[in-house]
This record gives C-alpha cells, structure tokens and sequence, in this order.
C-alpha cells in the first residue's frame, strides 16, 4: 500500500514542452534577437534535454545546464553567446507563466488529497518552479514540495530522497513511490533509493535505458487505481 507518493513535475503533470515554446518566443521578443520559429523550438528542446541528461549523469552542474545549452543553441543561430546567462534569468521567468495540465493531472492530485501524503520532486528551478506551482494551483495541494536547490541534491541521486525523507518521516521503500517522466531523472532515482517507480509513458518509449519499472502508464488517471483508490 502506498502512502508517500512523489511527483514529477515538468513533463508528467505539466506538459513542459507547451510552456518551454511560449517562454522562449517570448524571451526572443524581449531580447529583440528575431523570430524563434517552431522548428528552432524543437531544435532548443533536444540540446536541453541532452544538458539535464548530462546534469543527472553528474557530468555538468546546474550552472552548466541552465546557460551552456541557451549558449549552444545561440551559437546555431548566430545569435550573440554572451547573452545565454541574462536570457536564462528571463526564460526562468517567463517559463512559470504559460500552464498547461497533462490530461485528468490536476483532478488527479485533487482526488488523492488526504487519501496518500503528495509531494513534488523537481530538479527545476526554485525561481520557475515557484511561480508555476503558484500559476498552477498545484503548490496548494501538494503536503511538500522538494526542489532539487532547497535540498542541495538531486535526482536521480540518493541523497536527493534521503534529505526529503528527513522531512516526511520515514516509511517503509515499498510504500513510497515516484511517478514522472524521466528514466534517467524519476526512475533511475527511484532505483536508487529503493522505493517503487511508476513511468509516465504517454509517447511509448520503448528503451529503459536500464532501469526497473515496477507500472508503466499512459495517462495519469491510471495513478489511483495502483493505489487501490478509485
Ligand atoms: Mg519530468
């Protein structure tokens, strides 16, 4: 029976990838630097995504991820390398202002409110993690939020669920688990804290890249059921 159920944010109940594209054509207006077109979007997408990768695997800092990529993808485009450190400052910004819910996320968190202690685990910023959960009316409903700068650690490293269980209390792994979106970030992290992990699959990626997966789900809704909640 689970009782401490931790969230992922970006990506499984918020979908990232409509809130990543307002911010960045926005940032591209703000900064006076062109037109961010769809295809330049995706192109950002993918260098980011290798940048937390990277951060996950331990081989860049924080630091790295947030202005190497805006400075990787700049340098495509001949846009000016230098500007990647205040760019990102904004970006953070602006990334909490466009909200959009995977589908039945939000009724989700609603239903199970007092039924399981709800915790978000992010690896995001504090700054847009924030104001995302605040534009969203999730930060309400969660009983913790764990943000990887707060805790001084983060996923998929051990530490990042050691420090948060400090706050929690402790339970026995098997009624802890993780639901997100990343292998190599939420279920990798499970792994190494030996807790339960629940992949959010809604495109069907087939490769696990080695890690254990004890539910896969296409959509949210699914959760409660695991649970033995309806
Ligand atoms: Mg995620």
């Amino acid at each position: 029976m689970i009782k401490l159920l931790l969230w992922d944010i970006d990506g499984t109940l918020l979908d990232f990838k409509a809130a990543e594209k307002a911010a960045i054509k926005n940032c591209f207006g703000i900064f006076g630097i062109g037109e961010c077109t769809d295809e330049m979007v995706s192109v950002y997408s993918e260098i980011n995504r290798r940048h937390w990768e990277a951060l996950e695997r331990n081989e860049i800092t924080k630091k790295q991820v947030l202005t190497g990529r805006f400075r990787e993808f700049f340098s495509l485009y001949g846009v000016d390398t230098s500007l990647a450190e205040a760019f990102n400052e904004e970006y953070q910004i602006r990334l909490g202002d466009t909200i959009v819910f995977f589908p039945f996320a939000k009724e989700t968190v609603e239903n199970l409110r007092g039924k399981v202690i709800q915790c978000a685990v992010t690896n995001g910023t504090k700054r847009a993690q924030t104001r995302k959960l605040g534009n969203s009316g999730l930060g309400e409903l969660f009983d913790y939020i764990f943000i990887s700068e707060d805790l001084g650690a983060e996923k998929p490293n051990r530490e990042f669920f050691d420090r948060l269980l400090l706050q929690t209390g402790e339970y026995p792994k098997d009624e802890i688990m993780i639901v997100g979106d990343s292998l190599t970030g939420d279920m990798r992290g499970g792994n190494n804290a030996g807790i339960k992990t629940c992949f959010f699959n809604p495109s069907g990626v087939t490769d696990r890249r080695g890690a254990h997966i004890d539910y896969e789900i296409k959509s949210i809704s699914e959760v409660p059921a695991l649970l033995g909640i309806e």
